[in-house]
């Protein structure tokens, strides 16, 4: 999933989405609660609408936000009140309060609210936030259950007498998606006694649509990232989407997808993009250094998009030493290009039978240059 964080993916148009495949963007329930207001986007029709994107959306919850940008939290049972990042204003998010938010913005997947610590924190504080989010999971699947009777009474209140009339105006409010799977949150920290149980008790509490896999890759090694994703994986029910919360990379898109991760979103290609780093299947490089200056390649020779169809690095390079706005886009293109196309061709070997072999093909290739990088 490109990251849309504020119903935008930075530099790139809807349209060049669409074109590129992808099927599903994420947007952030607590961003867009801040600015422009989740009251404005139902106004306007939800997200689909205000931000002509017609395909799935996921929203986060914001949990992450609360925990990683916003100032002075205060934690209790009922939820978390902290400042505003933008303007110091106080704010408190409960379970319900932030299922509201994200009825109000009218993603198809919606995440629960959840308690984030830091990688690193020690067992009893991952328990005590794990075991936490896990008494909001119930919060907000009440609240969600709650919200849905009430659309149905209001679509029934506003439904024509004779069903043959106007059917095409019984559905209220149709740009806003009619039916929001909730997706549950495992979490656990680097503990896998604590990923085990929680990833257990989510999974028989009821048949969840899906589940997000959280609090990885937030600076903890990459091998215990990989133990807790087996754990995770091990214990989570098969035939539902897996979501690697925040992991984008396209290394861990390999190792994520090995341990059958099905969803994954990440800031890194638009952001890295706009730095100047190009993901190629020999890892990444820096176009803005001086070797590039001559260089008459496109960024990566098999790539496809529509940057490496008609620019040479040169060109880029220059583009981007000169502060020029079309350099970030094409690298953002670029970037987020070689991601979805990464995930199709891991589709098809999976298809195909030869998962196993084409991944660790392909991580050889892409880490055995990888020192040259940024
Ligand atoms: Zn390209």
């Amino acid at each position: 999933m490109p990251v849309g964080t504020l119903a935008a993916v930075k530099a790139l148009d809807p349209d060049d989405l669409t074109q590129m495949g992808a099927t599903m963007i994420l947007a952030n329930a607590y961003h867009l609660h801040l600015r422009p207001g989740d009251e404005i986007v139902h106004a306007m029709g939800g997200l689909h609408s205000f931000m002509r994107w017609n395909r799935p959306i996921l929203t986060d919850s914001g949990g992450f936000q609360v925990f990683s940008l916003a100032r002075l939290r205060t934690i209790n049972e009922d939820g978390v009140e902290f400042q505003s990042h933008i303007d110091g204003s106080k704010r408190f998010f409960t379970p319900e309060s932030v299922m509201r938010i994200e009825r109000n913005l009218g993603a198809d997947v919606i995440m629960q609210f959840d308690h984030v610590i830091p990688g690193q924190s020690d067992e009893p504080s991952a328990r005590d936030a794990s075991e936490r989010s896990i008494r909001w999971l119930e919060r907000c699947l009440a609240e969600v259950k709650q919200l849905d009777a009430q659309d149905r009474a209001t679509a029934a209140m506003h439904a024509p007498a004779d069903h043959t009339a106007t059917r095409q105006h019984s559905k209220p409010n149709r740009l806003i998606a009619p039916r929001q799977a909730l997706f549950p949150i495992v979490q656990g920290g680097i503990h896998g006694n604590l990923r085990r149980e929680a990833a257990t008790s989510i999974a028989s509490m009821r048949d969840w649509a899906g589940f997000g896999i959280g609090g990885l890759s937030v600076g903890e090694e990459k091998e215990a990232m990989y133990a807790m994703l087996d754990i995770a994986s091990e214990a989570l029910p098969a035939g539902r989407p897996r979501y690697l919360m925040g992991v984008g990379f396209p290394e861990d898109l390999v190792e994520g997808i090995r341990r059958g991760v099905d969803l994954f979103d990440c800031v890194a290609p638009t952001r890295m993009g706009r730095n100047g780093t190009v993901f190629t299947p020999e890892g990444r490089l820096n176009i803005k250094r001086t070797e590039f200056r001559t260089d008459p390649r496109p960024l990566d020779a098999d790539c496809e998009c529509s940057a490496c169809a008609r620019f040479t690095r040169a060109y880029i390079r220059h583009l981007f030493v000169s502060d020029e706005i079309l350099g970030l886009r094409l690298l953002s293109l670029h970037n987020v290009h070689f991601l979805l196309s990464l995930a199709r061709s891991a589709r098809q070997a999976i298809k195909r039978g030869d998962f196993d072999s084409w991944s660790r093909d392909w991580l050889l290739r892409y880490r055995a240059a990888t020192p040259i990088a940024v």
